[in-house]
């Protein structure tokens, strides 16, 4: 047989195997006869079914369709159409109106390649009649081969787009175009899907594939929302749902559907939201139900350190301390995050959260996401840790040898009080005597796999998680859905907003103004690049030049570099020299981006801003404005700045609320970005977006959580087809283990 028959029959042979295993009594079959691979439910395996297995489908479309992330049945089910174009009815070329989107059709009467601009631009232009009227195709970027073999005069065609007047002649511009065949019912007479296509792969070709595939397998989808949240909130079934997203009905409403509002997308994005949401609720359940260490704060530690701290601690931060207290005193693990903007003093928070574990006779770790982090956390809290008797080491790789025996031998043998150090503290061959406590201080970066790594390095401890930047509150639900939420609304009092401001190459003049002037008031300024080397290519200005450069402009001031290639000991040299004011100007890449924290410093200087994000940009304008100081950030920005760039600077001129930063960040960047690649644990979702369907997000939230709330245990006979889609969707496409 050929290779794809052979496949078909194997799988074939796989869904009759399930079968009999059900029901062995049929081939007098004991079950253990059977592998437990072959175990998966027929439906299941339906949905598996290789895209190549469908009509039509050969290895070469299959190959295109897996560019599109296309494999399976199932993948091809849940490819959602870009948007839609009404085809019920197709208007007379006579009959357009400008300004509108329209569906024509006609016959092609010429094909033409136009230049323009004395010759230097081309256009491809189609122009369509039908017997009413005549309208123009024209294309201003092209595929020529590919145009000029798809049309020629007398093809018939169906074209759809905006219809604008140019000279008395009607016109679309990159419309729409399709072969036209008014018999084929599945493409004309009909609100029809736009798919996001690659090249090679046509619309028609695709729907045809999808049609296909919803005749053949939408069956097999197992619909496993509980009836009475679908009653509730008026949801349709999955399987119409399915259908009618690809597949409008003839009365539905153009406008509805385009703006993604759709009952059929609604039913959809709820489905997948409420799954996710549902998996951290138990997840939040199962740790509320494990035995956890109750530590009581007895003020031995914390009592003595609140004498040596030189300020009081803000409502907000009591609140939240307050918070952590009460999750720690009981018998269960504290499974907590605390968001606050930058500069809120959520350090300290930790502090003492670690300080309470070291009272009740455990050990706490800190982990920061770089070393340099590590190592300031290191400077802030060993001198307290002395002086109250409690051994603080820190742990990172730069330590070696014999020192790092030392070390492990301390954790090992309880001596050790308090390790701080990177994320690699929780993977490595650390082992503690008993941890009680993890703080994570992370940017963004550590997932809910990693969370569980800790609980194994104790005797389940307790978790505290505090993000470095704030963090929209759909993306919290999405990615820390499982964890409480404590949040440090409130800055130390005598803080005033970082004035903030861009300027471009020529005003650099002015930059250094402002860094003169307040140098010899006293204060310290930090001058932050993009990269560390020049490389050939970029036209970039690198850190190592402009200290240079700098030195030559301010002849009186001391001046130091940081870069991430400098070993860690001339890292921390170059960092205490400036926190110990021996240094004026500190030149660095972004290596000083999370944390770093120095009242003194008043100026923040960010050479080529348009190459930042937007949470990194206010990170690094919140390394100033810590003290009572008036600050300022100083944003130079090259000419040539994408609109994006110039959008994000300009939210930074206009607000420094990091909640409002980070959505507007989210809104531009999208959910991957934002957190950062896969290692941040965010779900890729089919059908909804975290910042387009936040209210049906909330939804499926509060009905996940109050369905666990019912049924901790999902053991009740209706929520049995709930279990097992939700196993499905979690070994699948969720990736994230220990439920169910
Ligand atoms: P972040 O929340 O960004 O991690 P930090 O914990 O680094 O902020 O704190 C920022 C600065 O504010 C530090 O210099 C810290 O000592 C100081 N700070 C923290 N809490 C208070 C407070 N209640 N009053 C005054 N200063 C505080
Ligand atoms: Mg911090």
């Amino acid at each position: 047989m050929p290779l794809s028959d052979k496949k078909e029959s194997v799988i074939r042979a796989m869904g009759i195997v399930g079968e009999l295993r059900k029901n062995p009594e049929t081939l007098n079959l004991s079950t253990s006869d059977v592998p437990s691979e072959f175990d998966l439910p027929a439906s299941q395996k339906a949905l598996s079914t290789p895209i190549q297995f469908i009509k039509g489908v050969g290895p070469k479309l299959a190959s295109l369709l897996e560019k599109k992330g296309i494999r399976t049945v199932e993948d091809a089910l849940y490819f959602i159409p870009r948007e839609y174009q009404d085809r019920r009815e197709i208007r007379k070329i006579s009959r357009v109106e400008i300004g509108k989107v329209e569906t024509v059709t006609g016959e092609v009467l010429a094909v033409d390649i136009v230049g323009f601009r004395g010759g230097k631009k081309k256009v491809f232009e189609i122009m369509v009649g039908d017997g009413s009227g005549v309208i123009v195709g024209k294309w201003f970027h092209f595929n020529l081969r590919f145009m000029k073999d798809r049309f020629k005069q007398g093809d018939r065609v169906i074209m759809t787009g905006e219809v604008r007047a140019f000279g008395g002649q009607r016109e679309m511009h990159h419309p729409d175009i399709e072969p036209f065949d008014d018999t084929d019912k599945l493409n004309f007479g009909r609100i029809v899907p736009v798919y996001p296509l690659t090249e090679g792969l046509g619309e028609k070709t695709l729907r045809k594939i999808i049609s296909q595939v919803i005749a053949g397998y939408a069956d097999n989808v197992k619909d496993g929302l509980p009836q009475g949240i679908v009653r509730d909130r008026g949801l349709m079934p999955l399987k119409e749902a399915l259908e009618k997203v690809h597949f409008p009905g003839s009365t539905e409403d153009i406008g509805v559907l385009m703006a993604g509002r759709s009952p059929a997308r609604r039913r959809l994005v709820f489905d997948e939201f409420f799954f996710l949401e549902l998996g951290m609720a138990l997840r939040h359940k199962g740790v509320a139900m494990e035995k956890g260490i109750p530590m009581i704060d007895t003020g031995e530690l914390t009592g003595r350190l609140r004498k040596l701290l030189p300020f009081a601690l803000t409502v907000a931060q009591e609140r939240v301390i307050g918070e952590i207290k009460s999750d720690m005193a009981s018998a269960h693990p504290m499974n907590r995050l605390v968001q606050g903007d930058v500069g809120c003093g959520k350090t300290i928070v930790a502090f003492i959260s670690l300080l309470i574990a070291v009272e009740n006779g455990y050990q706490a770790a800190i982990m920061a996401p770089t070393e340099l982090l590590a190592e300031q956390h290191f400077l802030n809290i060993h001198r307290f840790a002395e002086s109250l008797g409690v051994k603080a080491i820190l742990l990172t790789s730069g330590v070696k040898g014999k020192e790092r025996e030392a070390i492990l031998s301390g954790i090992r043998n309880g001596v050790v009080g308090i390790v701080i150090g990177t994320h690699s503290v929780i993977q490595g061959a650390v082992e503690f005597k008993s941890l009680g406590l993890a703080v994570i201080d992370e940017q963004h970066r550590f997932g809910v796999i990693q969370r569980g790594v800790i609980k194994k390095k104790g005797d389940n401890p307790h978790v505290l998680v505090m993000t470095a930047t704030p963090i929209p509150r759909t993306l919290a639900m999405t990615v820390y859905g499982d964890l409480d939420i404590s949040v440090i609304d409130e800055m130390p009092p005598g803080r005033s907003p970082v004035e903030t401001r861009i300027y471009n190459e020529k005003e650099r003049e002015k930059v250094y103004a402002v860094i003169k002037k307040e140098v010899e008031a006293g204060r310290q300024a930090y001058v932050v690049y993009p990269l560390v080397e020049e490389s050939e290519k970029s036209d970039l200005m690198d850190a190592t030049n402009m200290a240079e450069n700098i030195k030559v402009a301010f002849p009186d001031f001391r001046i130091a570099l940081l870069h991430g290639r400098m070993k860690a000991e001339e890292k921390e040299g170059v960092m205490k020299g400036f926190k110990d004011r021996e240094i004026d100007i500190l030149v660095a890449t972004t290596v000083i981006e999370v944390g770093i924290d120095v009242p003194n410093a008043s100026v923040m200087v960010i050479e080529h801003a348009e190459r930042f994000g937007l949470s990194q940009l206010h990170q690094l304008r919140g390394r100033v404005g810590r003290g009572s100081h008036k600050s300022r950030c100083l944003l130079l920005a090259q000419y040539k700045r994408s609109e994006d760039a110039w959008k994000r600077l300009k939210v930074m001129e206009g607000s420094t609320d990091g909640f409002r930063i980070a959505e507007v960040d989210l809104e531009i960047r999208g959910p991957g970005d934002f957190l950062g690649t896969r290692q941040s644990g965010i779900p890729d979702f089919r059908v909804g977006s975290i910042i387009r369907d936040a209210r049906i997000l909330d939804e499926a939230k509060t009905a996940a959580f109050s369905l666990v709330e019912d049924d901790p245990e999902l053991a009740r006979p209706e929520n049995s087809i709930l279990r097992e889609v939700l196993r499905d969707r979690w070994k699948g496409r969720l990736e994230l283990a220990g439920i169910g």
